[in-house]
């Protein structure tokens, strides 16, 4: 198995500052969520395989991917390259951890359930890792039920609903988290 310090360097001769960043921002999270325990995998910039959320996680092959859209300049003025400067770290650094839920997850048995978020071990990973925050969330597997012959989902109030448990954590950020003054 490749070792993280293999693996940085990868990262940076491919992607350069911002290859560098996630594998530095990947350990911090590691130290700091997941016991050290989870096992590194390349992070690879680039459009996600579904190209609609900011990253992805690749079960076989330990591989995270990261939307390159992180790194696009929104206020064009003076600096059209997209790179680490363009970087809001607080976005990029809650997607690396979101996907890290889902490492962590897989290289401790794997899930069953509905999905890949509404299930037992992600459910149990959000209410640690939001405990670990400081939020004032509850997560809990949203159940499915047949009501008058249709299949609903009963989202019991206080909880996350399916789309903020899909999204966490930045679901559960406040804007000013993102964008506000530092
Ligand atoms: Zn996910």
């Amino acid at each position: 198995m490749a070792t993280w310090v293999d693996l940085k360097s990868q990262g940076m001769k491919r992607f350069g500052e911002v290859g560098a960043w996630a594998f530095d921002e990947w350990k911090m999270l590691n130290q700091n969520f997941f016991y050290g325990e989870n096992k590194p995998g390349a992070i690879i910039w680039g459009k996600t395989p579904q190209g609609k959320s900011l990253g992805y996680y690749h079960v076989s092959k330990n591989l995270i991917y990261l939307d390159k859209n992180l790194m696009r300049p929104i206020y064009p003025i003076n600096d059209l390259n997209w790179g680490i400067q363009h970087l809001n770290k607080r976005i990029a650094s809650d997607v690396l951890l979101h996907e890290m839920i889902h490492q962590r997850v897989n290289q401790t048995g794997g899930w069953e359930g509905e999905t890949s978020h509404n299930n037992e071990r992600f459910v149990d990973e959000v209410n640690r890792i939001a405990g670990l925050l400081g939020m004032d969330i509850r997560a809990k597997v949203i159940k499915q039920a047949t009501i008058q012959g249709k299949r609903i989902r009963h989202n019991e109030p206080g909880y996350l609903t399916l789309k903020e448990l899909s999204d966490f954590p930045y679901s559960s950020r406040t804007y000013n988290y993102y964008y506000g003054r530092p």
